[in-house]
């Protein structure tokens, strides 16, 4: 670690959360460098204290899920384990959206903080959250990075697929944070050969030491630097928002060194899972998020997946007090593992091989690579009232965006045509209204299709 590192990772950024933006996030963080070593047992008995809380509070003061416990027979204090809590039922994103405000709590904490998520099944869903519970993503967060190496003050490149560009007083503090930080930000979008050769430009001119990147952009990357038979030095590469697949960790070690690590995370919840030097699965954070794996029978009874066994994600926020999540399915699947501790030595469980998280490429009228997530990322930016969207690339590389809209906002569709168009350079984008969107083979719902 170099002076500057220390420096700031010690002094200035607890001052900088502490004392300036008046967060906790590092006594948080604290706790949870401890509390990640305790045993498996225990980490799940803090769980149920957590949720017990969680349970009487939402009961009292949210009314959503006050008639939900009520419609079957639940009060928070006969829960007393996790199969209690199972009685609840899994909550879909729609019954989420038709809720609106009756998710809100009554009594403080109140949500501070408001996001328009789109999940892996391509259906936008406002969530909002207190600040307490922003407190507990950040800490786990840096907690989860912290695994691969990752710490305040460290060099590090996001090569990240949403620059939606903040303005004002917010912008000012944003550079100031990142300045801090020393993080420099390249949009990962667009991934033609002019953007690639600048991007390992900047890399060889000033090396990070992590790259946080959007798996597949992380992939792109490293296929361009092995073709091009380029050199870079070795760096951390932490892989998140999109599933990491095994044949691009492959490349990704090839160009970058071994030091790749997986990451898995949600606009809704922040971190969910994280590798740590073991590679082997991902930790839950277990201290903030309730995330059990569940598969579902044909009768519309559940049980907990095997290990080994695929399911459903099924989420909890354990902090969220101001807009509670309880039993949230999130869209994703994921692999359950054993029970066995990890090689590394933490008691945090662990999970494989999330699935959902991988939308396809798409390619601009060059035949560049762009990211499958650009209509996600334009519909979270501009698409009030999207309820639902898909994309489709057909085989003349003209694009369909397909919305189910709930309210009509004047000026949807130029919005999104100009988060989108700068991106899909020489392709027509058409824009279309359908009643719904329809399901894929694998009955989940398809973000981006392409037409071969
Ligand atoms: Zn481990």
């Amino acid at each position: 670690m170099d002076l500057y590192t220390s420096l700031v990772a010690g002094v200035l950024f607890p001052a900088w959360e502490g004392t300036v933006r008046g967060r906790p996030t590092v006594t948080l963080q604290h706790h949870l460098e401890r509390s990640q070593w305790r045993w498996r047992e225990e980490l799940e008995a803090m769980q149920l204290g957590a949720l017990r809380r969680l349970l009487a509070h939402a009961w009292a003061n949210v009314p959503f899920w006050r008639s939900r416990m009520d419609a079957v027979g639940m009060r928070p204090e006969d829960v007393r384990s996790l199969a209690d809590y199972r009685r609840l039922g899994v909550v879909e994103r729609p019954a989420l959206r038709e809720a609106g405000e009756a998710r809100v709590s009554t009594a403080p904490p109140f949500p501070t903080i408001s996001k328009t998520t789109s999940g892996s099944t391509s259906e936008p869903l406002v969530v909002r959250y207190d600040a307490g519970s922003e407190h507990w993503r950040q800490a786990t967060k840096y907690r989860g990075y912290g695994w691969a190496g990752y710490r305040v003050g460290v060099r590090t490149l996001h090569y990240w697929g949403t620059g939606h560009p903040p303005t004002g007083w917010k912008r000012a503090k944003i550079t100031a944070d990142r300045a801090l930080r020393r993080e420099r930000w390249i949009n990962s979008s667009r991934r033609g050969e002019a953007e690639l050769a600048a991007v390992v430009k900047e890399i060889q001119r000033d090396p990070p030491s992590v790259i946080l990147a959007f798996s597949q952009a992380a992939g792109d990357l490293a296929r361009f630097v092995l073709d091009r038979k380029l050199r870079c030095p070795e760096i951390t590469v932490i892989c998140a928002a999109e599933r990491l697949l095994p044949a691009d960790r492959e490349v990704i070690a090839q160009a970058f060194g071994a030091r790749v690590f997986e990451t898995y995370g949600s606009r809704e919840v922040m971190l969910i899972g994280a590798e740590c030097e073991a590679h082997d699965g991902m930790h839950l954070s277990m201290e903030n998020l309730l995330t059990e794996i569940i598969v579902r029978n044909g009768d519309g009874s559940e049980r907990p997946a095997e290990p080994g066994e695929t399911g459903e994600v099924v989420l909890t926020d354990l902090h969220n007090y101001g807009m509670p999540f309880l039993r949230y399915a999130s869209g994703d699947y994921a692999t359950a593992m054993g029970r066995e501790t990890c090689a590394c030595g933490r008691g945090l469980a662990r999970i494989q091989g999330v699935e959902g998280r991988v939308a396809e490429t798409l390619l601009d009228g060059e035949g560049s690579r762009v990211s499958g997530l650009l209509p996600v990322v334009a519909v979270v930016y501009g698409g009030d009232g999207v309820k639902a969207f898909q994309l489709v690339q057909h085989r003349d590389r003209a694009v369909t965006l397909r919305l189910v809209v709930d309210a009509l906002g004047p000026d949807l569709d130029a919005k999104l045509r100009a988060l989108l168009a700068p991106h899909l350079r020489g392709v027509t984008i058409r824009i279309e209204r359908v009643p719904e969107i329809p399901l894929a083979a694998s009955g989940k719902k398809q973000l981006v299709i392409i037409e071969r």
